[in-house]
């Protein structure tokens, strides 16, 4: 699903995009001083780390280690860190809130109702998030609008109200083959997770393989009956209802 088989060479319309992406990244920079990438470590975050690591390295990174993650993301992390010769700055969730989190709801308390999954990504994901990008001018994500339909109404540049800041999304037109051509054309680093079906990886418990074709967003939370997969990084976001938990 993920890596396909192709030319190494980027088209005249990528090539467009990444100059455009590149553009857009610096001029963010000028106009709001300090900058930071949230890098979830999916396949648009290797093409936003390449550029920002090679072209735009004022802009800092950071990622969230949930304490959740899949093995293969750790390693991408190590990969990482030894081709571009930097370290990725990890944020971790506050280990109070998450020893009293599973000590009412238990380990896996996720499983049991929409309020406990968002209760677990609030602590493990959204207030460290919250945390990281305080004191910043604006934040940049790897959302792309064909992702879901919530992610199709995304601006480019809009103002984050709810963090107070703004949020920049430099490759919503980017397409899936323009992220993985990308990817190809650079030998870059990604994770395994994307050629076993997983196009949206986030925390083990909560991510699963799709069918070919399948929304990019439906491995994630799929017990859930939502109009959205979202962990709320991402505002604007109405989680429907709440069906059985995985057995
Ligand atoms: S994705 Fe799952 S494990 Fe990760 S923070 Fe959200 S509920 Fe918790």
């Amino acid at each position: 699903m993920a890596q396909q088989a192709g030319t190494l060479a980027l088209t005249d319309a990528q090539l467009g995009k990444v100059q455009a992406t590149v553009a857009l990244l610096r001029q963010v920079v000028r106009d709001h001083g300090r900058v930071i990438y949230s890098n979830s470590l999916g396949a648009e975050s290797m093409v936003l780390t390449d550029l920002i690591w090679t072209q735009v390295p004022e802009i800092d990174i950071f990622s969230i280690d949930t304490g959740r993650l899949h093995e293969e993301t750790y390693s991408l992390m190590e990969r990482l860190e030894r081709r571009y010769q930097r370290r990725m700055r990890l944020v971790y969730p506050d280990a109070q809130a998450i020893e009293a989190y599973t000590g009412e709801h238990g380990i896996n308390g996720f499983y049991n109702g929409l309020a406990e999954r968002q209760t677990c990504c609030h602590i493990r994901k959204i207030e460290p998030f919250k945390r990281a990008i305080a004191g910043y001018g604006a934040w940049v994500t790897g959302v792309r609008h064909e992702q879901s339909a919530t992610r199709a109404l995304a601006k480019s540049v809009d103002f984050d109200t709810p963090n107070g800041l703004y949020k920049v999304s430099p490759i919503l037109d980017w397409t899936h083959d323009d992220v993985w051509a990308y990817i190809r054309a650079h030998k870059l680093p990604y994770n395994p997770l994307h050629d076993k079906g997983f196009p949206s990886i986030g925390c083990s418990p909560c991510t699963r393989a799709v069918e070919p074709g399948a929304d990019s967003r439906s491995g994630r939370w799929w017990w859930e009956n939502s109009d959205s997969k979202e962990c709320g990084l991402h505002p604007k976001v109405r989680v429907v209802a709440t069906a059985k938990a995985p057995a």
